[in-house]
């Protein structure tokens, strides 16, 4: 059997990037307690094996529950102002894997408004990032999670700003903005959509031309998972969402080009396992 690969799959930068400053963490403060608040990463395996290490996941809303002078992992969403400020008056060592992406998103968000200009951001209200960058608009600032909310809103000739959550979805976000642009006459469109989900979504769709089946490797609860899987069911005839090696269904070890590809919170050893369990 021949096993291929997506040209791109797996940990995207900035989850690759908080998942090892946790283990350097881990390593470099071990004896304390090393929080993050929220999980870093939608992978069972991956947190359980930060866990074991020490690792204690708190929810975005348990920051009392952080023991002062302790050590506390930023994720790749980021935080709001209001939760560093709140971590450093508890004297912690915030270690912060704010994804750039995100970065850049907190930091345009917090110019524009010390400007005065309106903040439009696409994104859901419940997710941490959106959170995060919404604590760093200063005046007004408009969250429009769909269409609907976006219709909604009235005219204004005031400057404005839209920009999005990185992961949302960019033919959501191409038809908010023609709504938005309507209604804002200074408006600047800044498409803050990060590639690494599209880049995993074409590679997919290129990978299914060229085998029988397609294994999407990765986490039943993480969202980016099952989007590469309804891409796979699309266009393969035959397409399996599994976690790990254990998971891979009979039939695929009868064909002769099987493909795979992985969300962007699978790690490394967990497709390598797939890879092999397929070649064995
Ligand atoms: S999906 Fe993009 S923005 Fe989000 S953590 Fe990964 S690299 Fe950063």
């Amino acid at each position: 059997m021949e096993v291929k690969r997506a040209s791109v799959l797996g940990f995207c930068f900035g989850v690759r990037r908080a998942v090892e400053y946790a283990e350097k963490a881990l390593e470099d403060y071990s004896g304390k307690k090393v929080y993050s608040l929220g999980p870093l990463i939608h992978n069972e395996i991956v947190l359980q094996n930060l866990k074991n290490k020490g690792l204690e996941i708190l929810s975005e809303d348990e920051l009392e529950k952080v023991e002062a002078k302790s050590v506390v992992i930023i994720r790749a969403h980021g935080v709001s102002p209001d939760v560093t400020k709140a971590l450093e008056d508890k004297d912690c060592v915030i270690i912060n894997a704010t994804c750039p992406r995100v970065n850049a998103n907190q930091i345009t968000v917090q110019k524009a408004s010390s400007k005065g200009k309106t903040i439009i951001l696409t994104g859901d209200s419940n997710h941490g990032e959106v959170k995060g960058v919404a604590g760093y608009a200063q005046g007004k600032f408009i969250l429009l999670e769909n269409e609907a909310d976006a219709l909604s809103l009235p005219e204004d000739d005031g400057e404005a700003i839209l920009l999005s959550q990185t992961t949302f979805s960019p033919v959501q976000f191409e038809k908010i903005s023609q709504i938005v642009g309507q209604k804002y006459k200074n408006l600047k469109i800044n498409n803050t959509i990060c590639p690494a989900t599209k880049e995993r979504q074409d590679s997919l769709i290129d990978l299914c031309s060229r085998v029988d089946g397609v294994l999407v490797i990765g986490g039943k609860n993480s969202a980016n998972t099952i989007r590469l899987f309804q891409t796979a069911q699309k266009n393969c005839p035959h397409a399996a969402h599994i976690q790990s090696a254990e998971e891979i269904p009979a039939d695929f070890f009868a064909f002769e080009r099987v493909g795979i590809t992985a969300g962007a919170s699978t790690p490394d050893v967990i497709i390598e396992q797939v890879e092999k369990a397929l070649t064995k």
